[in-house]
């Protein structure tokens, strides 16, 4: 479903994406490791059109993502995206930080957008939380609420950038159940981490990146048996 055909990616002069060619398939759950600076964080925000690839073909549903003519808004529909940093909107509360893509981008109906929020946020366990702002939540709770706020849009492939690197370790834990939730019901998943333990029990399929090439790209349990 998302195809790279020999991209590279410059920051300037600094080839950041050599020659990449990989395929994410549907239901997968991938997992991207690799040292800092290695091009983790570049290639996924190619996926949903954060950053433009250089050269190359980066289809997504056979339509080709950084052609001129193709809408990147309704490509960051399909492609959610949850990062380090949660990116909550500080100033609503945690049921208006779901509702408002879909109320505003995909014209749903207010009440309709509610429930399907609520519904999300007893996923999440954070029912009771939705009246709040994301500076009353802990860590854990705000990137709970930032994977509702990903999956309110139906995403067909959720992105996630080292989503547990900025928490506490206590609250790593509550994040990675229900990422590895999502993995069971089906959730075709993209996923930078240094989680190894993610990695081997959660993920199909490992990539290892190294200075902007992919070096891996093996069945996870053949990663981890013989790295
Ligand atoms: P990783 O996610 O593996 O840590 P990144 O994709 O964030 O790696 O970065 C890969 C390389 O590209 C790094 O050397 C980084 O400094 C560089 N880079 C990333 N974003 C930019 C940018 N906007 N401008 C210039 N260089 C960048
Ligand atoms: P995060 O890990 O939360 O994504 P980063 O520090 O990796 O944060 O990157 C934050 C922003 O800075 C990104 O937009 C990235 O593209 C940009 N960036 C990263 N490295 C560089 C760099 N060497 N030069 C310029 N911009 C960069």
């Amino acid at each position: 479903m998302i195809e790279f055909k020999n991209v590279n990616k410059y920051y300037g002069s600094f080839h950041a994406l050599k020659n990449i060619n990989v395929r994410f398939n549907q239901g997968e759950v991938t997992v991207i490791l690799g040292p800092s600076g290695s091009g983790k964080s570049t290639l996924i925000r190619c996926i949903n059109g954060l950053e433009e690839i250089s050269e190359g073909e980066l289809l997504i549903e056979g339509v080709n993502i950084h052609d001129k003519n193709t809408n990147i808004n309704l490509i960051r529909q399909e492609v959610g995206m949850v990062f380090q940093h949660f990116n909550l909107y500080p100033h609503k509360t945690v049921l208006e930080n779901i509702t408002l893509a879909p109320i505003f981008k995909l014209k749903k109906n207010k009440t309709e957008a509610i429930e399907q929020a609520e519904k999300l946020l007893e996923k999440v366990q954070l029912l009771d939380k939705k009246d709040m702002y994301p500076n009353q939540l802990s860590g854990g709770q705000k990137q709970r609420v930032a994977i509702a706020r990903g999956l309110a849009m139906n995403p067909k492939v959720l992105l996630f950038d080292e989503p547990t690197s900025a928490l506490d370790p206590e609250t790593i834990g509550e994040v990675l159940k229900v990422m590895s939730d999502l993995a069971k019901e089906g959730m075709t998943m993209i996923v930078v981490t240094h989680e190894m333990g993610f990695a081997r029990e959660v993920s199909d399929r490992t990539l290892f990146m190294s200075d902007g090439e992919i070096l891996e790209d093996r069945p996870s349990e053949s990663f981890f048996l013989d790295p």
